[in-house]
């Protein structure tokens, strides 16, 4: 049951989580399973609701988290990446290589882990201020529909915003500073069962379009870009929905390498702590093998009974450790990308094609860590050839 905040207000709470999106979510259930006071505040009134999000995630995530698989709703084991001239290269794979979700259904069943867990979670209330006091941290709350303010004390606050940073900015934390959008749409259309990857600067320069299929008849459609969301979209519609213009929700992505994600009694995970795969913008996966580090050291930090900036700098260590290169090299790979013209990610193709790479692809690439088979597939001859060409002309230091 999600609780007022009446109930609530008097007690100093263990862990206070702002943001109540799967990272935070998942956060709570652990933290509340281990027998900490948590309490997590959510702007949103409804759990999952209104979420730009794809909702596609590697099989992996529900293995090593052990989550539940009851929101999946298609499997994918078919890519079809798209030249710009629309030269397509196909991979397959025997197993599903990654799911689509219900995203509102994911982020329910978190939810109702935590609950069960113990935490409490009040929703439909802004957090206005986070302030850091010496034996405990301070956090004002508006009421949406009341507007009445209230205030909650609690020994440590985990930041759990998604692409919003002004809480770790006004601590004095680190924060995503670049950003990519993203662009999210469903449309009703007969379909394969395969994800579409377009590339090319019509549809997104520096990123990627995409279709996703939820079923047989219905898909989701987006893309990542540097440039005009709204105008590569349309352009995108116009190539593969026969011109329907689905209602697209627009929202930045944020694609940086954060440091001092971590101060006295403060930790910031998830998306606001720039923890999203830099090739793909995926934030859930990393999000959640961020968690399992903030709760681990969290739960160390309470056994010391220190909840310093000394004590909690082992979490930063620790997920760095985890996916801070997989992060740190995908930015690099995505600023070559980004710098290929079209005839360049043509003759890309047709090198892939013609030399036996996509079968290499095939083999070795897995849907969550992307970078070791990109940095081998780049320093193939060809490859590298083509890539050292562009990024002599565009003066990128590699
Ligand atoms: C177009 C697009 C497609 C994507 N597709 C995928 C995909 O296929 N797979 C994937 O893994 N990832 C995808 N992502 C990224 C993914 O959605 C995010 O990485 C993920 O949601 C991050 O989770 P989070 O819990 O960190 O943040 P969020 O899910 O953003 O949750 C943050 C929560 O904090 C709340 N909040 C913020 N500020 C306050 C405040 N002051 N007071 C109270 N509450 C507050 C918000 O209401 C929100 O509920 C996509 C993103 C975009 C834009």
């Amino acid at each position: 049951m999600v609780l007022r905040h009446t109930n609530m207000r008097r007690k100093v709470y263990d862990v206070l989580i702002v943001g109540a999106g799967p990272v935070g979510l998942y956060t709570a259930s652990i933290l509340a399973k281990e027998g900490l006071e948590v309490l997590a505040i959510d702007r949103k009134e409804k759990i999952g609701h209104d979420v730009v999000c794809t909702g596609v995630v590697g099989t992996e995530l529900f293995e090593s988290m052990s989550l539940p698989k009851d929101s999946i709703l298609n499997e994918i084991r078919t890519v079809r990446f798209l030249s710009p001239s629309c030269r397509s290269i196909l991979y397959h794979s025997g197993s599903p290589i990654a799911y689509v979700i219900d995203r509102e259904k994911f982020d329910i069943i978190l939810l109702n882990s935590a609950l069960k867990n113990g935490a409490k979670v009040i929703l439909n209330s802004e957090v206005k201020t986070v302030e850091v006091k010496k034996k405990h941290v301070e956090v004002k709350i508006e009421d949406r529909s009341s507007k009445e303010s209230v205030r909650y004390c609690a020994l440590t606050v985990i930041l759990a915003t998604g692409v919003e940073t002004k809480f770790a900015r006004l601590i004095g934390m680190g924060y995503p500073r670049h950003f990519v959008m993203g662009v999210h749409a469903t449309a009703e259309l007969r379909n394969d069962g395969s994800v579409s990857i377009i590339t090319g600067s019509i549809v997104s320069k520096g990123g990627f379009g995409w279709l996703v299929p939820e079923s047989g008849n219905k898909i989701r459609v987006g893309l990542m870009t540097e440039e005009d969301a709204s105008q590569n979209f349309s352009a995108l519609s116009n190539r593969l929905l026969r011109g329907a213009s689905p209602n697209a929700k627009l929202r930045p992505i944020a694609q940086d390498l954060v440091s001092n994600t971590f101060s006295d009694r403060v930790i910031s995970i998830g998306e606001c702590a720039g923890q999203v795969k830099t090739t793909t913008g995926g934030g859930i996966y990393y999000g959640l093998i961020a968690s399992k580090v903030a709760t681990e050291t969290l739960l160390k930090a309470f056994k010391k009974g220190d909840m310093s900036a000394k004590v909690l700098a082992s979490y930063e260590k620790g997920w760095k450790a985890k996916i801070g290169g997989e992060i740190r090299k995908g930015l690099l790979v995505r600023k070559i990308w980004s710098s290929l013209p079209d005839e360049q990610i043509e003759d890309l193709f047709e090198v892939v094609e013609r030399d036996g790479f996509a079968e290499y692809l095939s083999n070795h690439l897995r849907f969550d860590w992307h970078v070791s088979t990109i940095w081998n597939f780049i320093r193939r001859k060809e490859i590298r050839d083509l890539i050292e060409k562009v990024v002599r002309a565009s003066g990128i230091l590699l």
